[in-house]
């Protein structure tokens, strides 16, 4: 097949950068000292802040998802320290092991791969730990790998019902900039993003947003080191430690023409409110290609409520997640996502799952493309299906 037309990465993460974030990144070297990149970045913290609804403090990491992971766990775990971490697919894992590895011992509420935290486990494992040695609860927003989005007012609801001292911490990699997300409104002490998803710039920078209760508590904390400390970064008088160094000179411009996108012209509402109709549009398509359950082809989380809104995992019957991934590759101009931690490992099953990015930089057209072309691929290879799913995302995204 030719290579006609533009290629579609509908991966969840790096999403696509629109062509005004890589042209805002095209310029020489600026100075760090003086001129516009630190007359632009007190403005952009501002922004930053914005973006998740918080009127507290942002530290800025030339970093990714995992090093703000990282980040966070320095600034609030000492050796010995105890968390609990509320567990809905692989990264909500993989952040419970890094701080594991910190030799914090982290218990963990494991609630499958299918669903959101169920808040009354949450308090009722708070309530059993009297000596309140429980630090911190860990948790993802969005499970990438499963894409369950969890109801975080409702964990702080569990947390307070169980009158527990417990900080929140949210991974909200995958949400921010795309879910709605309300920091202080649902009484998150600790968020981290990074740049390559609702964000829309490359991969490179990570965030912890924190609240004057997490400064504080970090203010003990052990394994603070001098780079991760979070302390010089949230200080806006400063700007060459702010960054624990040099400047992350080009995302920061990347992130002003996103953050201009997001925040100035599309409108931060309507951001959440497209990445809404566009799931909806997808999940519409997979009720109709699985109405009859002979297919076996459904979407991971039956729970409409706890979509994410920013990716889909669907299953189809192995091996034809994969062909039909390397078919829409060789011939839609479209790579969809392989899935994730969602079988044991070494398990043949491991293809039985796709994941649909609508992430960022996404509109109507490319969704019911990515739709469209798979609706294709599936005649082509002759998965069995109800069809009209493509026409239905249509009429959703119509309506
Ligand atoms: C992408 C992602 C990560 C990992 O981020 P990296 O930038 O790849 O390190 C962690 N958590 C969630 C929820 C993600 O979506």
């Amino acid at each position: 097949m030719p290579d006609t037309g533009r290629h579609y990465l509908a991966i969840p993460g790096p999403s696509v950068i629109p062509d005004r974030v890589l042209n805002a990144m095209h310029r020489p070297a600026p100075d760090i000292y003086a001129g516009a990149l630190p007359e632009m970045v007190p403005a952009l913290y501002d922004d930053l802040k914005a973006l998740v609804r918080t009127r507290h403090h942002v530290a800025v990491y030339i970093a990714n998802g995992h090093g703000a992971w990282e980040a966070a766990n320095t600034n609030l775990f000492s050796r010995g320290d105890a968390a609990l971490a509320l567990v809905t697919g692989r990264f909500g894992e993989g952040w419970a092991q890094t701080a594991q590895a910190l030799g914090v011992a982290v218990t963990r509420l494991d609630f499958g791969l299918r669903g959101a935290v169920r808040p009354a486990r949450v308090e009722a494992a708070l309530r059993a730990d009297t000596e309140r040695r429980i630090r911190v609860v860990l948790m993802s927003h969005v499970d990438t790998t499963t894409s369950v989005r969890n109801d975080i007012a409702a964990v702080r609801a569990a947390i307070d019902a169980a009158d527990h001292p417990a900080l929140l911490a949210v991974d909200g990699i995958a949400s921010v900039g795309c879910d709605v997300v309300e920091m202080d409104r649902w009484g998150i002490d600790v968020l981290v993003g990074a740049s390559q998803k609702g964000m829309m710039a490359p991969p490179g920078l990570g965030f912890v947003w924190l609240s004057d209760k997490a400064r504080q508590a970090g203010q003990s904390s052990g394994w603070r080191t001098p780079y991760w400390d979070w302390t010089l970064r949230t200080q806006p008088e400063l700007f060459y430690q702010r960054f624990g160094g040099t400047a992350p000179t080009h995302h920061l411009f990347a992130l002003r023409a996103s953050m201009d996108m997001i925040l100035r012209e599309e409108g931060l509402e309507a951001v959440w409110r497209r990445h809404a109709r566009l799931a909806r549009a997808v999940a519409a398509a997979f009720e109709v290609w699985g109405a009859d359950p002979s297919a076996d082809i459904w979407l991971n989380v039956p729970d409409p409520d706890s979509r994410s809104h920013a990716v889909t995992t669907v299953h189809f019957p192995t091996p034809m997640a994969t062909r039909l991934r390397q078919w829409l590759q060789a011939h839609a101009g479209v790579t969809l996502g392989v899935g994730i931690g969602m079988v044991p490992e070494g398990d043949p099953g491991a293809d039985g799952f796709l994941r649909i990015a609508h992430m960022g930089h996404v509109n109507m057209h490319m969704t019911l493309g990515v739709l469209g072309a798979l609706e294709g691929a599936m005649a082509a290879l002759g998965v069995a299906h109800t069809p009209g799913g493509a026409a239905r995302a249509a009429s959703v995204l119509a309506a």
